[in-house]
């Protein structure tokens, strides 16, 4: 294979915490930031006798998930066991599904889906480092509070071709369950978190190369870096000549390493068996009709609304639809001002949006209200582009009023034959040479014109404006 151009294949898994009021399996309500291990029953403790009772929220949010990504809704899907140990699963074993999901196939975006299934969480381990309880020991605590608690695992087929695609597609996936009220989808508290399986291969084959798995990335930076990460390593592994193996990775985002937490060899044995307490999820008509219901503006419909009704762009409507926080952004700017060219608030959020790093919009000191009194003194020609993008920095920095900034920077712009002509015409006397070029027809100098105007005037003039002063002046149509 060295030599050949390798391109990326990428699959994504999922683990989305659902917004349920009680547990997967028994009635304990959900307990995030509460006291460990208050919320628990003999159920989701795997206690000898307890039996689950699948919970009904948490299948009509599947179906939900299922009809938002056009899965095919399966009428009868059944729960397993999946065993292992670890001392997170006080059970031996986590009730998942295995070879029939609840819902497959589906697409989102330009991603198609392999399946969604429901089972549910783990308990959390905090490692607390040595105790006193035993001498020099290093020791864990485990909170059961979040054992039990629905999750929806959702995998993409492998068809994502770059770090910079997966984070923009999971940002969709993101807005999508945000859409659909399912999830809190915070990736920093954990209710969202992503498992990544990477392999190169020759550009233009279709066999699939010896793949690695990329465990819990919890923020997309991290997602971003860690697949890139992870793409260069194979990749510099096969330019040596030597080859990839199959194992399960970790991804250090302080120090942009990435290590081994086992290999192929210590992969796990699931032995899923059906799980003989839980009878087969049936699938009615009502339970459908539902979920159908329930199903609000999803991404797709509002990028289409964007460009019929708003007539957006093609980009700005998928990159708004895409993110969430955009678009209601875009769509508070376009509130609090109904005269505003949706168009020209777009450009504003966008170029808002460049300036942010991990923030949100609606986390800056902008506030959409400001932004379109922004667009409005652009509009109004009371500042131009580029005064206008320095007080959005301004804004940014410090908050305030667009109005007042431009008054208190002197950013007013200046226009007008009057205020214009006579700075356009020290600057065609500063250089005769050039003026006489341009009397000549060679238009080629015009740009050193404008520059110094534009010096002289700090930016301040609109540089369309400028160039027809020029030529008004030279006597050129
Ligand atoms: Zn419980």
């Amino acid at each position: 294979m060295a030599g050949a151009e390798l391109e990326p294949v990428i699959g994504l898994e999922i683990h989305v915490q659902l917004r349920t009021a009680t547990k997967m399996f028994c009635g304990c309500a959900l307990g995030f930031g509460e006291p460990p291990n208050t919320r628990t029953c003999p159920v989701c403790l795997g206690l000898p006798g307890a039996l689950p009772v699948a919970n009904a929220e948490a299948i009509h949010y599947g179906l939900m998930i299922g009809m938002a990504l056009e899965s095919t809704l399966a009428p009868v899907s059944t729960f397993h066991r999946k065993n292992y140990f670890y001392p997170d699963l006080p059970k031996g074993y986590q009730i998942s599904q295995f070879d029939l999901p609840l819902c497959s196939g589906g697409v989102l975006g330009d991603v198609n889906i392999h399946r969604v299934h429901l089972e549910e969480d783990a308990a959390k381990l905090n490692h607390a480092g040595v105790s006193g309880r035993i001498e020099g020991a290093e020791s864990s605590i485990v909170d059961f509070n979040r054992g039990g608690t629905p999750l929806a695992e959702i995998v993409t087929e492998p068809e994502l071709r770059s770090a910079e695609q997966a984070g923009e597609w999971l940002r969709l996936l993101r807005t999508t369950l945000r859409t659909l009220g399912v999830s809190d989808v915070n990736m920093e508290e954990g209710s969202l978190r992503c498992d990544a399986n990477i392999s190169l291969r020759p550009v233009g084959t279709n066999e699939l190369g010896t793949k690695t798995e990329l465990k819990n990335m919890n923020s997309f930076r991290f997602i971003e870096r860690g697949i890139r990460a992870e793409v260069e390593r194979q990749r510099a592994l096969i330019d040596a000549g030597e080859s990839v193996t199959q194992e399960t990775l970790h991804f250090d985002p302080k120090t942009e390493s990435i290590t081994s937490l086992r290999s192929k060899e210590e992969a796990h044995d699931y032995r899923y068996f059906p799980e003989p307490d839980l009878p087969p999820i049936v699938i009615t008509d009502a339970m459908l009709a539902r979920a159908s219901e329930a199903l609000p503006e999803l991404p797709a419909a509002r990028e289409r609304r964007y460009v019929d009704q708003l007539s957006l762009s093609a980009d700005s409507a998928r990159l708004f639809a895409w993110r969430a926080e955009l678009a209601d952004f875009f769509d508070a700017v376009c509130d609090s001002d109904a005269t505003l060219d949706p168009q020209v608030a777009a450009n504003w959020v966008t170029e808002l949006q460049g300036r942010l790093v991990d923030e949100e919009p609606q986390d800056s000191k902008v506030t959409p209200a400001s932004l379109a009194q922004l667009a409005a003194l652009v509009a109004s020609s009371t500042v131009n582009q580029g005064g206008a993008k320095q007080v959005l920095e301004q804004m940014l920095a410090n908050g305030g009023e667009p109005a007042e900034i431009v008054a208190a920077e002197g950013l007013e712009a200046v226009g007008g034959a009057d205020e214009l002509a006579p700075v356009v015409a020290a600057a065609l006397e500063a250089n005769p040479e050039l003026t006489e070029r341009l009397r000549g027809g060679d238009m080629k100098p015009i740009g050193v014109i404008v520059g110094e105007v534009m010096k002289q005037t700090r930016g301040r003039a609109d540089g369309k404006e400028v160039t027809a002063l020029v030529r008004e002046q030279l006597g050129l149509s």
